[in-house]
């Protein structure tokens, strides 16, 4: 007999299977596919094993940080930092046809890089950062606010809107043409800010 039934074998399932056991309830996760992870699934291959859903890990902090999403996850799924053979990221680019816009771990360069670029645009970004820094990821209300909208209000360049905006609707993104308030704040932060 079993205390929980979880229906999928993806990362959700595992890791609240995981954390059931943890608190000894008796737990049986059920999979259609033949194997696990789901979109996070991997393949054997002459031996080795490759991943194909995880390419990045977001929210990377450095090992024994005790804040932020990973050190939580880390903590709860009782997993150590070396497990996963994590490294920072060299650097990243937004790269549209005449201009581009490199980021890394360090917020400070997207920032000098906008400061360079869009020179106007400067101030805006900074209260751009400061408003998703307060947003309250509870407020429902806010989250399905369209994003192209809030973000016009502060940016008043469109083309820095669009470079700002590529690579969060690429990665996270249910909507088309737009994105939820809500959903961009919570992409921004991951990508941009840790
Ligand atoms: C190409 C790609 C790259 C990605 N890159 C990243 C990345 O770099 N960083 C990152 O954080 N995230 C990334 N993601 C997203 C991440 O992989 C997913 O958010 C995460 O794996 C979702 O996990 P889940 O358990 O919620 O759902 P899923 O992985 O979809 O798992 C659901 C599971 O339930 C099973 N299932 C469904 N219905 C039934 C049923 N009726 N009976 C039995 N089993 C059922 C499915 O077969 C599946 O195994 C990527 C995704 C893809 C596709």
């Amino acid at each position: 007999m079993y205390d929980t039934v979880i229906i999928g074998a993806g990362l959700s399932g595992l890791s609240a299977g995981i954390r059931l056991a943890h608190f000894d309830r008796r737990v049986c996760i059920v999979e259609q596919h033949s194997t696990i992870g789901g979109l996070n699934s991997f393949y054997r291959l002459r031996g080795r094993q490759f991943d194909v859903g995880l390419h990045a890990v977001t929210n990377f902090t450095p090992k024994g940080a005790r804040r932020g999403p990973l050190a939580r996850l880390l903590r709860q799924l009782r997993f150590r930092w070396d497990d996963f053979a994590l490294v920072p990221q060299i650097g990243s680019t937004i790269a549209f046809p005449d201009v581009r816009l490199r980021f890394t771990n360090e917020t400070e360069l997207l920032e000098s890089e906008i400061a360079a670029k869009f020179p106007d645009q400067r101030d805006n970004f900074r209260k751009l950062v400061s408003q998703l820094i307060d947003y309250d990821d509870l407020d429902t209300e806010l989250y399905y606010q369209s994003t192209r909208k809030v973000l016009g209000d502060v940016i008043t360049d469109p083309l820095l809107c669009e470079m700002l905006l590529c690579p969060l609707m690429w990665y996270g993104n249910a909507r088309e043409q737009d994105m939820d308030f809500g959903q961009f704040s919570i992409m921004f932060r991951s990508i941009f800010l840790e």
